[in-house]
């Protein structure tokens, strides 16, 4: 088979013939259709991951099919769409996981990270991890649902908003652009926040109620004069633009951290003592989070926007997306 690999620390990955992988127990083989590129993978292509064994084949944004079925697997067969994310099984055992919480295992594996993902035609995967993908869905467009899309969409039902209420989605970009599609199908009074006007219209396209421009107003006073956020989710990766925004929390209002900035947050106590607002981070979700996501997204018509690349592509793939100039996920198709 084809697999794009990573063999030394600051080397894009790179075409290599392998034996395909045979599934252990419990472990299902996935031939792979597409695979999406995401920021996470700087983590093996700059190889900071820590405890990180290289050569690896990034990648945690995975739909295909069953292709064969390792000894002791049930629920799944040959032939069914499935898709693998960034939680790459867990142990079932450690206390996280005996509370439910299989994403915070403490042995838990990473696709394409600390086991081999899905830069590849074929790529192993436990079936505890597996997520099912919707009849009828695009295995190509709905590749990035299974991090960025799950990932804003179990922040956004897990946080303590209703319907009606205002939610913010700070940032419109890969995760941005599904956020804001995801809150406004389910429901909240919808605010984009991105820098620079002409953004307004794709905002509104996206189903965004409201829009502002962070480079021509002040957002916590503009959301303040809205009533006070419910839930600011904040994607892009910029500490000072995180922290402008917390002023403009309303009452047991939540900062919903999802983008990871280097910097630390900069929060005024004040900003939340005076609301009894609070600050929380989000991790993506397991399998069963992302079959949620994928049939939600498939019904909802929540759609990431891509750029497609075929597989031995990867290395521009991965430069296209590092780059921050991609609308708005990048996603390798094996067959392209
Ligand atoms: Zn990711
Ligand atoms: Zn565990």
């Amino acid at each position: 088979m084809r697999a794009m690999v990573v063999r030394a620390p600051k080397e894009l990955p790179r075409l290599e013939e392998r034996r395909t992988p045979e599934p252990g127990p419990g472990e299902v083989r996935i031939k792979v259709r597409a695979c999406g590129v995401c920021y996470s993978d700087h983590f093996v292509v700059d190889g900071l991951w820590p405890g990180l064994e290289l050569p690896r084949v990034p990648g945690h944004e995975v739909v295909g099919t069953v292709d064969a079925l390792g000894e002791g697997v049930s629920g799944f067969a040959v032939g069914d769409a499935v898709g693998v994310g960034w939680h790459g099984g867990h142990d079932g055992t450690c206390p996280a996981c005996v509370r439910g919480r299989f994403v915070h295992c403490q042995t838990g594996a990473i696709t394409g990270i600390t086991r081999d993902g899905g830069y590849a035609d074929y790529t192993i995967a436990p079936v505890t991890a597996l997520a099912r993908v919707p009849a009828g869905m695009d295995p190509v467009a709905a590749a990035p649902l299974l991090c960025a899309g799950v990932t804003t969409f179990n922040a956004l039902r897990n946080a303590d908003a209703r319907p009606g209420d205002l939610v913010a989605v700070q940032g419109l970009g890969g995760l941005g652009h599904l956020g804001v599609q995801f809150a406004k199908a389910m429901g909240f009074h919808t605010v984009a926040i991105s820098r620079g006007g002409d953004k307004a219209d794709f905002a509104r396209q996206l189903g965004a109620h409201d829009y502002i421009d962070s480079g021509d107003a002040d957002v916590a006073q503009r959301l303040t004069d809205m009533g006070g956020a419910r839930v600011i989710l904040t994607t892009a990766p910029d500490a000072q633009a995180i922290s402008s925004v917390v002023g403009g929390l309303g009452i047991d209002g939540t900062l919903l951290v999802v983008g990871a900035p280097f910097e630390p947050l900069q929060i005024g106590a004040v900003d939340l003592i005076s609301r009894s607002a609070g600050v929380r981070g989000w991790s993506s979700g397991d399998g069963s989070d992302s079959s949620d996501a994928l049939a939600f997204a498939h019904r909802a018509g929540v759609r990431s926007m891509n750029e497609v690349f075929a597989l031995g592509d990867a290395g521009k793939a991965y430069e296209r997306m590092v780059s921050g100039k991609a609308r708005f996920r990048v996603v390798l198709d094996t067959e392209a």
